[in-house]
């Protein structure tokens, strides 16, 4: 007998993550079905996968009513805007994914009795008074901050996700991700790490936001994508957090670029923008209980790989800077 190929809908497929999960889904022998709206999302990280036949692409916002033909397995929905310069800029629409965008899916699932997996953050957890966080931690998010339209709209993903399994029957699954790192991020994203990268390779200091004694803990997109996976084929519908338990400060983070980079530039400090959280570090027992997963790369090594990602990019995108206070 010959087993039908399970079809999986990957949404924000042509963002950083998105477009690694239809890269591992593909490898997998699965046909993936990719859609983005392509507001923060690039079709240059998916470009390789339009000529295979197991791969199609939809140009959609999900935050409209979402229909795709024929079967669905799985559903991962990861469309959303995830750096605070993006979310900044583009409020309405990271509550609207987040809320209207997820119930959509939902219901799309229900039709199509496909699993979903909905990508949701460390960032439920706020500026968080408990460290390392713990999936049981509620958090401490001020809604109405900069970053509420963000923290609030996955706060309420988590929660219609949840009582769609209640009270429709619905696969669920719940990542809660931690700050992820590698190639095909966006050089001009605002995020700490390409910041810091694009500033050392056009000779510019590189700009620490506070007195860098906040802490993030960086996971490789690659390890980031083995968690999720396992996730996805569990049976386990509660949040897991996956992320790399490595903590460290953004000053000493900084330090580690310089070196990678060889700059002969220097940290210098800007602002420290409103509800930056202090610490973030993830606990991670639950994802080594649950999947037998933890984290395989190292900093050090995951820093070079995308330092050599960054390096070949073409010069005009290495101009296209974006800076929180610009
Ligand atoms: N940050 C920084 N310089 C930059 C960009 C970010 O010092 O040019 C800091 C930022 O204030 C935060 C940390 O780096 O404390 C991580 O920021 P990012 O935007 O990457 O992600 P977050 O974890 O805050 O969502």
């Amino acid at each position: 007998m010959i087993m039908e190929k399970k079809r999986v809908l990957i949404t924000g497929a042509a963002g950083f993550l998105g477009s690694h999960l239809c890269d591992r889904f593909i490898r997998e022998g699965y046909d993936v079905v990719g859609m983005d709206n392509l507001i923060t999302g690039d079709l240059k990280n998916i470009e390789h996968l339009f000529k295979l036949k197991e791969f199609e692409f939809y140009h959609h916002d999900v935050s409209k009513f979402v229909h795709v033909p024929g079967r669905i397995d799985y559903i991962l929905h990861f469309a959303s805007p995830a750096s605070p310069i993006d979310y900044l800029k583009i409020p309405i629409q990271t509550l609207k994914v987040g809320s209207l965008g997820t119930h959509n899916l939902l219901g799309f699932a229900k039709v199509k009795k496909a699993r979903i997996l909905v990508a949701s953050t460390s960032e439920v957890y706020g500026d968080p008074t408990v460290h390392p966080q713990t999936e049981d931690y509620w958090g401490n998010v001020n809604p109405i901050g900069p970053r509420g339209v963000y923290d609030e709209a996955k706060r309420f993903q988590e929660a219609i996700t949840m009582a769609y399994h209640t009270y429709h029957n619905l696969e669920t699954r719940i990542v809660r991700i931690f700050n992820t790192y590698g190639p095909r991020m966006r050089l001009n994203d605002g995020r700490v790490l390409p910041a810091f990268i694009g500033q050392a390779l056009r000779g510019e200091d590189l700009t620490v936001f506070g007195d860098g004694s906040q802490t993030r803990s960086f996971c490789y997109v690659d390890d980031l994508i083995e968690g999720i996976y396992r996730l996805l084929m569990s049976d386990y519908v509660y949040p897991v957090n996956v992320g790399n338990p490595q903590e460290i400060t953004i000053r000493e983070f900084g330090e580690e670029i310089i070196k990678l980079t060889g700059t002969k530039q220097q940290l210098i400090t800007k602002p420290l923008p409103q509800d930056d959280p202090k610490q973030r570090k993830p606990d991670i027992s639950r994802a080594i209980e649950i999947l037998g997963w933890e984290p395989k790369v190292n900093r050090e090594e995951g820093l070079r790989i995308t330092y050599e990602y960054f390096k070949n990019l073409p010069p005009d995108e290495l101009n296209k800077t974006a800076h929180r206070f610009a």
